[in-house]
């Protein structure tokens, strides 16, 4: 038991331990392992990132942060701004300061530089100084202080940016940091001390308004990134490189993928014959093994009555920041375009009584939504607006789920391993153990749930980490999340449990007791969406696609006009096993030829001239690999027909 001058500690691994109140992440840390105390960075203290050396003075739930965490870099990178701004001050005396965040890769500063300029040749110098002050080791100190104070502080410092933020702050909540020789306003947290930023880079350099309004001066932005280690730093280089290559919005436009136009709408992505063929191969793929783990597919509008959202929620929780009703002419009627399939097919459940017997039931749907995403978020085929997601719903027995999340994982694993992802782990987010009020649905089938999914994932020899406290307030879930062929860790079909929307739509099911019972629905997606999916599979193969998704799988190249007619024969005889293609017409060399179809990344050529022609063969040569040799018609099929087996 605890005594009154002591704080309970719960880890992420469920565990308890006692310390005097006040103690700090890093001496929770140092209790553990003096190694794990040099790498811990940061700290997350009831969901809330800490300064590692903040004091904690009531009950909490603890994970320490280092590098691997998400959180861990953040505040990493936002640490760097600070030092950035530093630099920038130490070589550019009197500038001024707007803000400094993380952002995914990196950080940037905003920065007022009065009559001085930067260019991209300067950034040397700045990196310099920046390794400089960080050999200084100076400790990021917090310092709470009052809306006075603070005025007073940067008055004097004359900076009018760091002013009109204090305006927006409330008395109490003013905190400062202090690392060498520089003060900044700032909420935190920050690493400990600026000895751990071994390596940085200065990346781009661009023009913003201040707070990201038009009617604001135009301040300058300065990108960086930095690094525990300085060999992270040359490896993030190289992998910049590589990824430039691999980007989907150049890889989609060199494949004739897919296309957005300004007058369809920004965010509104077009599917070219290409791109719509492989969408529909992906689509067909999974529709099948779904069909064979018992979904049954049902169909809903892209529209809803705004009623209909009232009902699930979306309206109170997202309607302000989406697209607007649409409303009818004449009655006034308010519709949604549709931003989640969930609410149409709980009104699928609804339109039968349900049994204990009927149960499970799993509806899937390829169904298109629209969310609004500001227009600087969005990305390529990752961040859109209208977007079609790979959906079902499982409405099952609270003693069901984790016969479910079997069947769900062993969907996902297969995609996986049919599309060629093969590093991949999970994470099972629950509840936080000591806020059990902040969650709806009954305590008992909680607990069920999340021991079933614990149980489902260890069955199926999944690695996973736990995260207690993850969970959405209306149920725990299972993420997935998958490394490409760069290292970068992409997420991927989530599992999640809801006790909400059986609830706001009143769902039941009549059990073999005879009463009423809520069914449990759980939400998965192995894809997410066809969009962010078809992006990731293009960065991770660069274009080259599994043979049997493959738009154009084979290149009929005749060596001249004369065998035209044989190549036209070869390709209706491939045809017939279903084998997609082009004959290359054009009156070019041969080399030019098969230098075109190793750019788009056609699989196989078939190239043919007088020998094949005279003898009814083919000349096979594989992209990346060269010459396969001289082979019938059947031999190609034949050899074809394995090499496009899925999984
Ligand atoms: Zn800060
Ligand atoms: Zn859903």
């Amino acid at each position: 038991m605890k005594d009154e001058s002591q704080v309970k500690i719960t880890l992420p691994d469920g565990s308890e331990r006692f310390y005097p109140k006040g103690v700090t992440a890093l001496e929770i840390a140092l209790s553990i392992s003096e190694g794990l105390a040099r790498n811990v960075i940061a700290a997350k203290v009831n969901n809330e990132v800490w300064d590692p050396t903040r004091q904690i003075t009531e009950d909490s739930l603890v994970k320490l942060l280092t590098w691997n965490d998400e959180d861990g870099k953040a505040t990493f990178w936002h640490s760097s701004a600070h030092l950035l701004a530093e630099a920038l001050e130490a070589l550019y005396p009197g500038i001024k300061f707007g803000t400094g965040p993380s952002i995914e890769k990196g950080f940037y500063y905003d920065v007022d530089l009065g009559g001085q300029s930067i260019s991209q040749e300067d950034f040397p110098k700045i990196e310099a100084k920046m390794l400089e002050l960080a050999r200084q080791k100076n400790e990021y100190i917090r310092k709470p202080i009052s809306k006075a104070e603070a005025i007073d502080y940067f008055t004097k410092k004359g900076d009018e940016y760091k002013l009109e933020l204090i305006d927006g702050l409330e008395d109490g909540s003013i905190t400062l940091y202090e690392q060498g020789g520089f003060t900044d306003l700032c909420r935190g947290p920050h690493i400990p001390n600026t000895g751990f930023i071994k390596a940085a880079k200065l990346t781009n350099i661009a023009g913003a308004y201040w707070r990201n309004k038009q009617e604001n001066k135009m301040l300058t932005r300065i990108y960086g990134i930095t690094f525990p280690k300085a060999k992270e730093l040359e490896e993030y280089v190289t992998l910049m490189e590589e990824a430039k290559k691999r980007d989907h919005r150049r890889l989609g436009k060199e494949l004739e993928l897919f296309a957005f136009s300004e007058k369809v709408g920004q965010g509104l992505p077009l599917w070219l014959p290409k791109g719509a063929m492989l969408r529909e191969r992906l689509q067909a793929f999974l529709s099948k093994a779904q069909s064979r783990a018992g979904y049954t597919p049902v169909i809903t509008p892209h529209i809803g009555s705004k009623d209909l959202y009232v009902t699930s929620g979306h309206w109170d929780k997202y309607g302000k920041d989406s697209f607007q009703p649409i409303k009818t002419p004449n009655l006034g009627e308010e519709y949604l375009l549709k931003p989640m399939n969930c609410p149409h097919h709980c009104e699928i459940y609804k339109t039968s009584p349900r049994s204990y017997k009927d149960l499970p039931l799993r509806f899937s749907e390829f169904g298109t939504v629209y969310r609004y995403e500001q227009s600087g978020e969005l990305h390529g085929l990752t961040r859109v607006r209208g977007f079609t997601q790979d959906d079902a719903h499982i409405f099952c027995r609270p003693d069901q789920v984790k016969e479910e999340f079997i069947r769900v994982i062993d969907l996902v694993l297969y995609v996986f391993k049919s599309l060629g992802f093969d590093d991949y782990s999970a994470q099972i987010s629950l509840r936080d153990p000591n806020n059990k009020e902040k969650y709806i649905g009954k305590d008992e089938d909680w607990e069920k749930a999340e021991s079933a999914i614990i149980e489902a994932a260890a069955e199926r020899g999944l690695s996973t980490v736990t995260e207690l406290g993850e969970a959405a307030f209306y149920g725990p879930k299972l993420d997935f999340m998958v490394r490409d062929a760069l290292g970068r860790k992409w997420q991927l079909g989530t599992i999640q449990v809801d006790y909400q929307l059986p609830q706001r739509f009143q769902l039941e099911y009549t059990g073999s007791d005879n009463q009423k019972h809520r069914p449990v629905m759980i939400h998965r997606a192995p894809f997410g969406s066809m969009e962010r999916f078809t992006a990731i599979l293009i960065e991770n193969t660069a274009g080259q696609f599994p043979l049997w998704l493959s738009p154009d799988q084979i290149a009929i190249l005749p060596i001249s006009e004369k065998f035209a007619d044989y190549a036209e024969d070869v390709f209706f005889q491939l045809q017939d096993h279903d084998i997609r293609g082009f004959v290359d017409h054009r009156d070019e060399k041969i080399g030019r030829k098969i230098r075109d179809a190793e750019v788009t990344k056609v699989p196989f050529m078939l190239i043919v001239g007088e020998k094949e022609a005279a003898e009814g063969k083919l000349s096979v040569r594989r992209k990346g690999e060269g010459d396969l040799g001289i082979m019938t018609i059947e031999e190609f099929t034949a050899f074809f027909k394995k090499e496009a087996a899925i999984a």
